[in-house]
């Protein structure tokens, strides 16, 4: 039956695939295809894995047996039946093999898949006695798990692989893959880093605002996505046929032959589209009134440097560098790790700027295991982005040396995010400078750099004139600038609907702050996630910016509506959208 789904639009296009549910984070496994060779190697894991907690199990029911009647838990020696029972199910052993063979997933996402079908049945029960036993199917696959550990699958993760269609498949004239959509309650930004290389077309999550972590991940893929989807991956079973629509924010799912034709139909307009903003890449930035704009990208890795350049970028106006940290268990990347990563970035733009943050991790961007991750009650207020820097000057001290030496191979700009204190900034330069000592103490080279602060705390744009002396550059990071002035959490689907950044008092920090900037001629960018919306393309152009940073796949619009602007007519029309109750029903209406 068909139903359908709404949450937040994060990443624009329409994806139509098979639903791939990931499972909970207690369960986190590795999600990857194998080869058609290695399937029978990943079905032998898993019947591993089973025999050798069968065998368990039967260890355990011995000892009981041995026990004196008065000493041997009867509730146990029961317990252990039903897990026994569970392990011999055929649906478990045949479900699990059909999605190695079927699918190609590697074992332990087999095993997850499945747990998930089986687990539905469980939850569909009216005998609660029976619907119990789902919390022991669980249990006994989280012991297969534990024991697949022990036999690490010889598979690499491999790129892209065909999987074979169900007759359903042919329906969308894709005879060969199956596409897939990645449904989950949450995925951290580590997870999505992991799902950058793979093979879905597009995501679903419950959790998650339109610039929390997850969704600019999900955007840089350029691949659609829809978070705050809530309920969604209690309602979609494993399998199902799902439609995203990134544009409004809507999930269907099941879709019959009639909605399914219509919107394959506007997934085809969308790559028309694409194709003719292809057109404008070598196109100049310029306005009708003859003002050059700087398109510049953000990437996560120094891989994204290829599509920055393919998009046509003039250069990386954020280089999120904690993503180098995240996902690494502990083992945070060193000196040398890090500036290869660097170089390879600044290498691989060939001679433009290359703009790159120090470590911002904290609030949703967790480091897996580290001891710095918080449990704290305001993360999004705590130790985060340079206060993280500043409590760990060794590891502060190992990634300004990497960038420095970075900047030996072409333009580099250091770019230091939530700076909002006088002390922050002086203790910033006083690393900075003692990073160089240490280089020249090594007879290391390094390369000059600019450095900037990004304006994301309402008290550093509102002490602005003071701030700006000590810079060479700012950039808004308008997504925590949001969040900051209007005390809303940006990854919180609760209060999404609150997350505006045309509250008036957000368009005056980020106006005054450009005009600021302009005046002591320091430059200025944007590089939250304002800049590539092209809804407000004309708002900033007439508000006095000139240089964007976003997503490589966001810069071709941007640049249409750069070119079919007018800046002398804008500048006066965004001072009254300044000025008004409620900017956005003059941006809205489209009337200058
Ligand atoms: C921002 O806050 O706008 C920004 C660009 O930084 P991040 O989204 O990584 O917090
Ligand atoms: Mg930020």
């Amino acid at each position: 039956m068909t139903f359908s789904i709404h949450g937040l639009a994060v990443s624009r296009g329409v994806a139509i695939g098979r639903a791939v549910l990931v499972a909970s984070s207690r369960m986190d496994v590795a999600h990857y295809f194998v080869q058609p060779e290695q399937v029978q190697t990943e079905i032998e894991r898993v019947r591993a894995g089973r025999n050798q907690v069968v065998h368990e199990l039967q260890q355990m029911q011995h000892s009981i047996a041995n026990m004196s009647p008065k000493d041997a838990p009867q509730e146990l020696s029961a317990l252990l039946d039903v897990h026994l029972m569970l392990l011999d199910d055929a649906e478990l052993e045949a479900g699990v093999k059909r999605w190695i063979v079927e699918r190609m997933y590697n074992a332990e996402w087999a095993l997850t898949a499945q747990l998930e079908v089986i687990a539905r049945n469980f939850d569909e029960m009216q005998d609660p006695y029976l619907r119990e036993r789902k919390a022991d199917l669980e249990q006994i696959v989280e012991r297969i798990l534990r024991a697949m550990r022990g036999v690490a699958s010889p598979v690499a993760a491999p790129p892209r692989k065909a999987v074979k269609p169900a007759q359903q498949d042919v329906l969308l004239g894709d005879t060969v893959d199956v596409p897939l959509v990645l449904v989950a309650h949450d995925l951290s930004p580590a997870d999505m880093l992991q799902f950058k290389q793979s093979v879905f077309v597009g995501f679903i999550t419950d959790v998650g605002g339109k610039t929390s972590h997850t969704a600019i991940v999900a955007r840089s893929m350029d691949i659609p996505a829809v978070v705050g989807a809530r309920t969604c991956s209690q309602l979609v079973r494993q399998d199902d046929w799902v439609i995203i629509d990134g544009d409004a924010g809507v999930v269907i799912v099941d879709p019959s032959p009639i909605i399914l034709a219509e919107y394959s139909f506007k997934k085809r307009q969308h790559e028309l589209e694409r194709g003719r903003l292809a057109r404008l890449l070598n196109t100049p930035a310029i306005t009708l009134d003859g003002e050059s704009v700087q398109l510049l990208a953000n990437i996560e890795m120094p891989e994204d440097a290829h599509s920055a350049l393919a998009a046509g970028a003039l250069g990386v106006g954020l280089f999120r560098s904690e993503f180098l940290f995240m996902g690494r268990r502990g083992h945070l990347p060193d000196e040398e790790e890090q500036f290869e990563a660097y170089k390879r970035a600044v290498q691989d733009m060939h001679g433009l700027p290359v703009t790159i943050r120090t470590v911002d991790v904290g609030a949703d961007k967790p480091l897996d295991d580290s001891v710095h991750d918080s449990a704290h009650l305001n993360p999004a207020l705590g130790l985060r982005a340079i206060r993280w820097s500043l409590a760990d000057p060794a590891m502060f001290l190992t990634q300004l040396r990497a960038i420095l030496r970075a900047a030996a191979f072409g333009q580099v700009h250091l770019l230091i995010p939530m700076l909002a204190h006088q002390s922050e900034i002086e203790q910033t330069f006083a690393h900075i400078a003692q990073a160089r000592a240490m280089l020249d103490r090594r007879g290391q080279a390094y390369g000059p750099i600019q450095v900037g602060a990004m304006i994301e705390i309402p008290a550093a744009a509102l002490m602005l004139k003071r701030f700006l002396k000590y810079f060479d550059f700012l950039s808004i990071g308008t997504n925590d600038l949001i969040q900051y002035t209007l005390a809303i959490d940006r990854a919180d689907e609760l209060v999404a609907h609150l997350y505006d950044p045309l509250h008036p008092a957000v368009l005056q920090l980020v106006a005054s702050t450009i005009a600021e900037c302009r005046k002591q001629g320091k430059g200025v960018s944007i590089c939250g996630e304002m800049a590539g919306d092209i809804g407000l393309t004309r708002l900033l152009l007439g508000l006095g910016l000139r240089s964007f940073s976003m997503h490589p796949a966001q810069i071709l619009a941007v640049k249409q509506e750069i070119l079919r602007s007018d800046t002398k007519r804008l500048a006066p029309w965004a001072q009254s959208v300044l000025e008004a109750d409620n900017p956005a029903l003059l941006v809205g209406s489209g009337a200058v």
